[in-house]
């Protein structure tokens, strides 16, 4: 299976990082090697002084498919739930810097948390599904995917323009303003609408 993340997809972070609004969706990709295996604590690299947490909602693709349409792109998924991008700042910033690639600050082992997914009949609608990061009990990331600048849908035929989409891939889908650092002992709790997708303990 492969990962597909979603940059910049909400404003408010676009901001915080003082980004540049993107005309069309910004992707990248991590290995199924960058899945924290459940129930593992998050181990902080080594080569990094600074990793932030990024909550974002998944989608788990159900079957193959590639030039999806945006009208058709909701049968592609039947499941929908919550992880965390984790992301080396530092080295991503010295990536941006030099216009190189992200992959050694966004694709290294564990930085792809996969919480618990739930069945999308479960939520009212794709496009209006709140989530939120707790860390040591406090909020630090409230988001709603009704803020997002592309949809779910949209985001599943627009990568599906490039990648043919497998059964059991999972798309990251960006994340809200609120990012930050964690540091050893953190615990982080990801809860999409009223069910807890996560908890992990930072090492
Ligand atoms: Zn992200």
């Amino acid at each position: 299976m492969k990962i597909i993340c979603i940059g910049r997809n909400y404003a408010k972070h676009i901001e915080e990082l003082e980004n540049e609004r993107p005309d069309e969706p910004v992707i990248f990709l991590k290995p199924d090697s960058a899945i924290l295996p459940k129930k593992m604590p998050f181990f902080i690299p080594t080569f990094t002084e600074d990793v932030h947490y990024e909550v974002e909602v998944l989608v788990k693709i159900n079957k193959v498919g590639k030039h999806i349409s945006t009208k058709f792109a909701h049968k592609y998924y039947d499941e929908v739930g919550l992880g965390i991008d984790f992301t080396a700042r530092d080295i991503q910033a010295k990536c941006k810097e030099k216009g190189l690639p992200w992959e050694k600050a966004k694709s290294f082992d564990g930085s792809a948390v996969i919480g618990n997914f739930y069945p999308k009949e479960k939520f009212t609608s794709m496009e209006d599904m709140s989530f939120s990061l707790r860390k040591n009990g406090e909020f630090v990331q409230q988001g709603n995917t009704n803020s997002m600048l592309w949809k779910i849908d949209e985001l599943v035929a627009y990568v599906s323009q490039y990648f043919t989409l497998k059964k059991g891939d999972v798309i990251f889908t960006g994340t809200p303003a609120g990012v930050g650092a964690v540091k050893e002992n953190d615990v982080l709790l990801g809860v999409l609408e009223n069910e807890t997708a996560f908890e992990i303990k930072v090492k």
